[in-house]
């Protein structure tokens, strides 16, 4: 499952960063998703409640926001939200040379903790 192996890679930089600023524990996580990462939010949501056993994430809340793929084109300049990456076209022109802005990103915006 890719989002296990997404959520275990997230924890280990957590947990690196908590523990050169002291923070024991955890209370919230903030992950922003694009929705072409191809990483589901609630398959993310259940990788990390099954792999937050230890200490320091036992008590975390886990936020995800989710992103619109969104694309300009470069021939007529104009902003759209493609639904999914076979409307990558755009709706005004019809060219193909666009240009995705959101949509594949995956980050940790923040985290919080004591
Ligand atoms: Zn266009």
């Amino acid at each position: 499952m890719h989002e296990l192996s997404l959520i275990a890679g997230m924890m280990d930089l957590i947990r690196n960063s908590a523990d050169k600023n002291q923070i024991t524990q955890i209370s919230r996580i903030k992950l922003v998703v694009g929705k072409l990462s191809m990483a589901l939010p609630h398959s993310l949501s259940f990788a990390f409640e099954t792999l937050a056993q230890e200490e320091l994430f036992k008590d975390a809340e886990l936020l995800i926001e989710e992103r619109e793929i969104c694309c300009q084109c470069q021939q007529c300049q104009q902003q759209y939200v493609a639904e999914m990456p076979s409307r990558l076209f755009c709706p005004y022109c019809g060219s193909s040379d666009t240009q995705m802005l959101t949509g594949r990103e995956l980050f940790i915006e923040f985290y919080e903790g004591d």
